[in-house]
């Protein structure tokens, strides 16, 4: 039945349903790691015996909060993890990362980063460049700091990894997502290889992986691909949308106990932490988040074939593996990232009536527009769009919770830049 709930243009209208099958293996392969995950996922919350019980508040310092356990639990059989911490009361994706650093790291001990300089926000929390520096970042307490810059086609230099990593190194760390830069996002295969290289050169170190954005978009789990730790921010995928705020650390027992022991206290790691009314949402976000995660994927896959089809240079491309959610399509022109933000936004189920208007944010030497209408403030599983306004006039868009209204928002934001004149079919 055909959708008439929008007034597309006719020439949108082809352009999509050429679209559709031009990716539809790509499609139907998402559905099948979709499947897998989601039982996978069932099979976790029954594994660990979730009661309605667990659903319930806990408060003060939280002691034998079950539900907090049977969470943590739940998140380690699904991430092939020994153990799990998964709490609200990380602030965001860059907070969980900070804990589970300074969770393991030590005055003296060395990182190296092996995918280049990491996201922005990590800046400070590492010392790069000074940032943070004062603040109590991993500097101030004399944990040092190398990277290894990727390849000139943005992957990463096994070769140059393989030379870097010394006995001495304490930590290889790993972005799985290409975050707002235009490098491609890494495979669990990719991992391995540098996890292997690692293990091989410093048997001692831990592997560590920011997964934020990576989580259910494969079959296989990092954790059983060499890395040892990872994070990553619930309200990204594993939150499946419905998780109001927190983040994850996995890993193995040890690893993931030193990181209870930073966000608490030395001697009440796991064992305190009240979770208030917040179970209920986490286990239910938990139980969404493989079904979420691949139906961003398809509307990324679909995004990725539409804007090609319309002439746009776009990263990846439809039938190219992907190890995240994010796509990035190339729009010639700031006027066109401004139609196509406004489009997206046209496509949200909360605050569709609104403009987005470009603004200068700090931290950047140029405008940037954002287009999100969301349950979550900043959630970015939900469909979302964000664009600085300079050379390559790139749109970074990502998220979008079911596959059916994601599309629409991508069709909406070509229409955008169709009726504004931006665009020629
Ligand atoms: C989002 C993100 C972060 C940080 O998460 P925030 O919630 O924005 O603090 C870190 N690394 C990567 C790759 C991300 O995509």
């Amino acid at each position: 039945m055909e959708n008439t709930f929008f007034e597309f243009d006719k020439r949108i209208i082809d352009a999509s349903v050429q679209a559709l099958d031009l990716c539809k293996d790509e499609l139907a392969k998402i559905d099948e790691i979709k499947d897998y995950n989601q039982n996978k996922m069932l099979y976790a919350f029954q594994k660990a015996r979730t009661s309605e019980s667990h659903l319930l508040a806990s408060t003060g310092y939280g002691y034998g909060d079950r539900g907090r356990e049977v969470l943590d639990e739940i998140y380690a059989t699904v991430f092939d993890a020994e153990d799990a911490l998964v709490r609200y009361n990380f602030v965001s994706g860059t907070h969980t990362l900070e804990v589970a650093l300074f969770g393991v790291l030590r005055p003296g001990d060395k990182m190296l980063s092996v995918t280049g300089t990491p996201y922005d926000t990590i800046h400070p929390v590492i010392g790069i460049n000074g940032e943070g520096n004062g603040n109590g970042n991993l500097k101030d307490f004399g944990i040092e700091y190398a990277e290894v810059p990727l390849t000139a086609d943005e992957r990463p230099d096994y070769e140059a990894i393989e030379k870097a990593v010394e006995p001495s190194i304490k930590m290889v760390y790993i972005q799985r997502s290409r975050g707002y830069s235009t490098r491609p996002s890494l495979t669990c295969e990719e991992i391995e290889k540098i996890a292997a290289i690692a293990k091989r050169k410093a048997p001692e170190c831990i592997v560590m992986l920011d997964n934020c954005y990576g989580e259910f978009v494969e079959i296989k789990q990092p954790l059983s691909s060499g890395v040892d730790l990872m994070a990553g921010s619930l309200i990204k995928n594993p939150g499946g949308g419905i998780a109001p705020t927190g983040g994850y650390i996995a890993g193995s027992k040890d690893l993931v106990e030193l990181c209870a022991c930073r966000l608490t206290t030395p001697a009440t790691g796991k064992e305190i932490g009240a979770t208030l009314g917040h179970n209920r949402e986490l286990f239910m976000g938990a139980y969404n988040a493989p079904i979420a995660s691949c139906e961003a994927l398809k509307t990324a896959v679909f995004a990725a074939a539409l804007f090609e089809i319309l002439g746009y240079e776009v990263s990846p491309r439809y039938n190219e593996q992907r190890g995240d959610i994010i796509q990035v399509i190339k729009l010639k022109s700031s006027e066109a990232l401004v139609a196509f933000c406004k489009g997206i936004q046209k496509g949200a189920p909360i605050d569709a009536f609104v403009e987005p208007e470009p603004w200068d944010m700090p931290g950047y030497n140029c405008k940037v527009i954002m287009a999100a209408g969301a349950f979550t403030l900043g959630s970015s599983i939900e469909l979302s769009a964000d664009a600085p306004l300079r050379e390559p006039y790139a749109c970074w868009m990502q998220g979008g919770i079911n596959f059916p209204s994601g599309k629409t928002g991508v069709m909406l934001a070509a229409q955008s830049m169709l009726e504004e004149g931006l665009m020629t079919i």
